[in-house]
């Protein structure tokens, strides 16, 4: 049973008003709500156990440093990792491509090899190759996208050749809702002895993600997507390549011994988490990975595609309404007639319906599509229908403005 009142009790966030309205948060695509779990067990771990972990002989150090390590158990569960050591905690997907861009790409990548990516990439897994390119001569080659917004994978398979090095990939589109075949992908790459790097950032909140089925060499999502705080996120790695990269940043926790003279780095994970982690938000990430695996992502992703499915056909009934991409996830990009984006999501705004508008950070994929933006409305576990009907209400009332 998919009890979605009892669901929103857990988010007080979604109780509350603007401008005097009932707040309709479709904005899920950008970040997530939190549970009452989460805060509670971050805010308790603050009030009652904190100390720094790892390096402590003391109680609160150790109580500390189990609740950490818990979150990663947590984590590598949750993606079915075959082990923590291929669970490293970072920022956010942002932080985990550019750990990927920065120290795989100086152990394998050199001058004249090539980088495959797509044309509905997040500037996350654009811009960090693009730096890569100021240390090495690496080009980057670039799936492109159909009309409907998927990815040409005869066109994929025709980039491949003796010097691609890796396929970095988004698992689902933050723009079009696109869900990627990343497990044919991968089998792809493969065939050519080429690793992946899935940037799972907008499909972890919504399916299952199972890295040994994948069998992708690399995964990188956020916390604050899939109900978890922000300033967390991971990076899992097979062993096999993170074992012969280098560090990525230098300093405490990383090392194994240092002198002026030589250094030795710590074993897997550690090598690449370098300082004090932010071992509350991993607390809180874990407990959020807990709240959707209790709910189930079968019964997650059965309301939300209902949902999606019901707003589209709503959304298809005013006029001028122009969609971009399948929406096979949680998002609907649209633009109504010639009214600018930004217009639509202001008026919106005051109407206490939260969506997002402009290029979505996929600023390439706008020149694709011929635009400077869309309006983005996302869904998350805890959005019901009376909240669609609100926002296809509220449009039609900005739509008449003009
Ligand atoms: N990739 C995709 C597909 C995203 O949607 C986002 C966030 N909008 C990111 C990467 C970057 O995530 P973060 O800002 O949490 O690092």
């Amino acid at each position: 049973m998919y009890d979605l009142q009892k669901i929103r009790n857990d988010f007080p966030i979604l109780g509350r008003e603007v401008y005097g309205r009932p707040l309709v948060y479709f904005d899920n695509g950008a970040t997530t709500q939190k549970p009452r779990s989460v805060v509670e067990a971050m805010t308790n771990e603050y009030l009652n156990v904190n100390a720094n972990v790892h390096r402590g002989v003391h109680f609160l150090s150790q109580q500390a440093t189990d609740l950490h390590e818990q979150a990663r158990e947590t984590v590598r569960r949750f993606i079915n990792a075959s082990s923590v050591s291929e669970v490293i905690f970072t920022r956010g997907t942002t932080e985990s491509i550019n750990l990927v861009a920065s120290s795989f790409g100086q152990a394998f990548i050199k001058d004249g090899d090539e980088i495959i990516i797509t044309a509905m990439e997040h500037h996350s897994n654009i811009v960090p190759w693009q730096l890569l390119q100021s240390r090495v001569e690496v080009k980057l080659r670039v799936c492109p996208v159909s009309d409907d917004g998927r990815l040409d994978l005869d066109a994929l398979a025709r980039l491949f050749t003796s010097r691609t090095r890796l396929v970095a990939c988004t698992a689902v589109s933050n723009v079009l809702g696109t869900v990627n075949p990343i497990a044919d992908i991968v089998r792809m790459a493969h065939a050519h002895d080429v690793p992946v790097l899935v940037d799972a950032a907008q499909s972890t909140p919504h399916m299952a993600v199972d890295v040994q089925s994948l069998d992708c060499d690399f995964l990188a999502f956020s916390g604050h997507k899939v109900y978890g705080p922000t300033g967390i996120g991971v990076l899992y790695g097979k062993e096999r390549w993170l074992d012969r990269m280098p560090p990525y940043m230098g300093g405490g926790e990383m090392i194994g011994k240092v002198s002026f003279e030589h250094t030795t780095f710590n074993v897997l994970p550690y090598k690449f988490e370098a300082g004090t982690p932010d071992y509350v938000a991993t607390t809180g990430l874990a407990c959020a990975l807990d709240y959707v695996s209790a709910l189930g992502f079968d019964a997650i992703g059965s309301h939300e595609r209902s949902l999606t499915a019901y707003a589209r056909q709503q959304l298809s009934q005013i006029p001028g309404m122009r969609f971009f991409g399948p929406s096979d996830d949680a998002v609907i990009s649209f633009l109504v007639g010639d009214i600018h984006h930004l217009d639509l999501g202001t008026l919106l705004d005051r109407l206490g319906i939260a969506v997002r508008t402009g290029h979505h950070c996929a600023e390439p994929l706008m020149h694709r599509l011929g635009i400077e933006g869309t309006v983005r409305a996302s869904f998350a576990l805890y959005n019901t229908f009376e909240e669609v009907d609100l926002f296809i209400a509220a449009l039609q009332r900005v739509v008449a403005m003009f």
